[in-house]
């Protein structure tokens, strides 16, 4: 890759695929590591509270899965994924209205390799994908990898608006663009926290059918509900035009690195030939702890436990919101990891992190979950990894800079002094 004066500082950068000028690094990883200091409230990082886990019963459970199986465990396993653990996905997903049977599912790496393999199945360089406005880092990351191009599609506290879906295909259809699928986050959306309603789930479904475009939907958060659950998934209602992506990341714990995809038949069997050819087999070891712990713990109060602790951290975030920034504009999210803020009149999110930073509190700008370049007027504050009295401190310190910065704007006018900080891939623990 070529450092900023064009220079090239990697030997092979001329042998590199054209994809991989899709691959680019954060300049606000450095940014990030200062925000992972103990000192610093970050708002930023995505991360579930793992620590909520029953570590003893996790403990016992790996010790049962090494004791009863251990070859087995540590052995390459199917393709597909371990036919019991496919199982308990089936009544897990039957909690959300899916009806799929065993042969439907497959198991990867996390749902990150599912949106990765289905990429990989669908995009030529050039096509388009639908998705949200805005949409989450990691699939963007994903995209653009495969030379996509992303249309963003508006969104209000319903989720996707139908009517600007119809305008982005007609002009899509205009340009001769092929378009290959709609990504969908329909359950407290990453970044937005916004959940698309039941109503739109269905019209915008009739969009995709008669228009014959697929839909990706990626749930990995609508288990996790603060007051009522979430309509049912939109792949309940179509079978054979939605493929479906589900994650043990954050029911229970993204180190284990366990996702699934439900696709229909032709596609399942494609996605599992793609899934061998990258990595043989998801694990065996991380499948088998998940299945025995299903099979032996009260999984579901588990998640009961997730519930409350991120309702009230998203109680502390949203209270403190009205204390310290009553004037400020930002969804309130029913469930899930993410809020989204909007700045007052030019503030830029990008510009403002440094400074941030500086007083001790880190968001992700808006910036990183647009493949155009939107979002400086956004960013998103992640409630799910601090204790709550954090959350007001880191609230009370974003706040004092959001107030500085309008000093600043409303004494010497818009300033050009950005550090560019691009967030096109951040790092892993912030998505
Ligand atoms: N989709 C969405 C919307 C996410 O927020 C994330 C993780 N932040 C993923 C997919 C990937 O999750 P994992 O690979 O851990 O299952």
């Amino acid at each position: 890759m070529s450092n900023p004066s064009g220079i090239s500082l990697d030997p092979w950068f001329e042998n590199y695929a054209e994809r991989a000028s899709g691959l680019t690094a954060s300049e606000v990883r450095a940014l990030f590591a200062v925000a992972n200091r103990p000192e610093v409230v970050s708002l930023a990082g995505g991360m579930p509270f793992v620590a909520a886990l029953p570590f003893d019963n996790v403990t016992k459970t790996v010790q049962r899965v090494l004791g009863t199986s251990g070859p087995q465990a540590l052995q390459y396993g199917s393709g597909q994924g371990l036919p019991e653990l496919r199982e308990h996905i089936m009544s897990i997903m039957a909690l959300e209205g899916i009806r799929a049977g065993v042969d439907d599912i497959v198991v990867t790496t996390g749902s990150q390799q599912g949106l990765d393999l289905i990429s990989k199945l669908f995009i030529n360089p050039g096509d388009a994908i639908l998705a949200e406005s805005p949409s989450y880092v990691g699939a963007m990351g994903v995209f653009r990898s495969y030379q996509a191009r992303v249309e963003h599609v508006a969104m209000d506290d319903d989720g996707m608006i139908p009517q600007s879906l119809r305008e982005h295909i007609a002009n899509l259809r205009a340009l001769k663009v092929p378009i290959k699928f709609l990504y969908l986050i329909p359950n407290f959306q990453n970044p937005a926290g916004v959940t698309l309603s039941a109503a739109r789930r269905l019209e915008i479904l009739d969009i995709a059918q008669a228009e014959g475009i697929l839909v990706v939907e990626d749930n990995p958060y609508g288990l996790l509900w603060f007051d009522r659950p979430p309509p049912h998934a939109i792949r309940s209602a179509d079978e054979s035009g939605v493929i479906y992506l589900g994650s043990f990341s954050k029911t229970f714990a993204p180190g284990l690195r366990v996702g699934w995809v439900v696709a229909p038949h032709g596609i399942r069997e494609k996605l599992v030939l793609a899934s061998e050819a990258a990595i043989l087999s998801p694990s065996s070891f991380s499948q088998m702890i998940l299945a025995e712990y299903f099979e032996s713990h009260d999984w579901k109060g588990q998640i009961d436990t997730f519930r409350g602790l991120y309702r009230e951290r998203r109680d502390a975030m949203v209270e403190a919101l009205a204390q310290y920034a009553p004037e400020i504009p930002h969804t309130t999210p029913t469930g899930g990891f993410y809020l989204w803020l909007s700045l007052p009149e030019g503030l830029d999110s990008k510009e403002m992190l440094p400074r941030a930073v500086k007083e001790l509190v880190a968001y992700t700008p808006g910036t990183a979950f647009y493949a155009n370049g939107d979002g400086r007027a956004n960013l998103r504050l992640a409630f799910c990894y601090p204790e709550p009295s954090f959350i007001e401190e880191g609230i009370k310190r974003l706040s004092r800079v959001i107030a500085e910065e309008l000093e600043l704007l409303e004494t010497f006018g818009p300033t050009n002094t950005s550090v560019s900080a691009s967030l096109d891939a951040p790092p892993p623990e912030v998505t």
